[in-house]
């Protein structure tokens, strides 16, 4: 089995206090693991406190969404630079919780992800389908919509070396994970969309698993052929849960 990637992503939780031993405990608990990358993604205003804790560690480092405008008058808005200044190497991108609440388009979206891609930063697409699209049995096409707005703007390999976080949005925050095959068979569904354009990019890309994730399920979601790892919400609060989740991604190393 390749080498795994666990990403945190802390949402709007945390503040300098609680980050500082989230982070130490972090450092504490993972720099044994050699086997998989881990990535934490905080908010905006937490970067500097990541760069600051984070560097010369194993672990890396990211934000949680940035602006499809590279400068300008965009009022709130937080550009792929601005990121780069902090040391920030991953970005999440459409997350559903933006996507629903922000009506991020995707359009919207895939001008991102070409924002991130052509500054230097690792994009975290997220994809994934509601339970009623699910029980409709039309999750595919749901997916294969949000990834081909990407490749029919800017072609099948911008997805090289980048990373989909497959999260149906029914698992997130839910307790609900997909199962180790309902997920695997989304993600070879992914790859082998993505193949069917440009097959090299579609090797080199990452796709992780998001919703619910926990120590408990990890083992069995990270056995999968094409699952290369999981995006963590509420389990990478704890960094007894996160570690455990990374313990587990570290040894389906092979
Ligand atoms: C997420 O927000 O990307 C996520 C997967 O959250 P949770 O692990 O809490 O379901």
């Amino acid at each position: 089995m390749p080498r795994k990637l666990v990403v945190a992503n802390w949402k709007m939780h945390g503040n300098l206090n609680t980050n500082q031993h989230l982070l130490n405990g972090y450092i504490e608990k993972l720099s044994a693991l050699t086997h998989v990358d881990v990535v934490v993604c905080v908010p905006y205003p937490y970067l500097a406190q990541a760069q600051l804790l984070l560097k010369n560690t194993n672990i890396a480092w990211g934000a949680q969404n940035l602006s499809k405008d590279t400068v300008g008058a965009f009022t709130g808005e937080v550009s792929a630079n601005m990121l780069l200044d902090f040391g920030a190497s991953y970005v999440i991108i459409g997350h559903s919780e933006r996507a629903t609440a922000y009506c991020e388009s995707d359009e919207n979206i895939a001008t991102k992800f070409s924002q991130a891609k052509a500054h230097g930063l690792t994009p975290i697409l997220c994809v994934g389908e509601t339970l009623i699209e699910r029980e409709a049995g039309v999750m595919e096409m749901v997916v294969a919509k949000q990834i081909d707005t990407i490749i029919h703007t800017y072609g099948a390999s911008i997805f090289a070396n980048t990373v989909i976080s497959y999260e149906p949005i029914w698992a997130i925050g839910t307790g609900l994970a997909a199962t180790g095959e309902q997920a695997q068979s989304m993600h070879k569904f992914i790859r082998n969309r993505i193949a069917s354009f440009d097959e090299a990019a579609a090797t080199s890309l990452k796709i992780l698993y998001g919703g619910s994730v926990n120590p408990q399920n990890a083992v069995q979601l990270f056995v999968m052929q094409d699952i290369n790892g999981g995006l963590i919400g509420k389990c990478s609060l704890s960094a007894h849960e996160f570690e455990a989740i990374c313990q587990a991604a570290n040894q389906s190393f092979s």
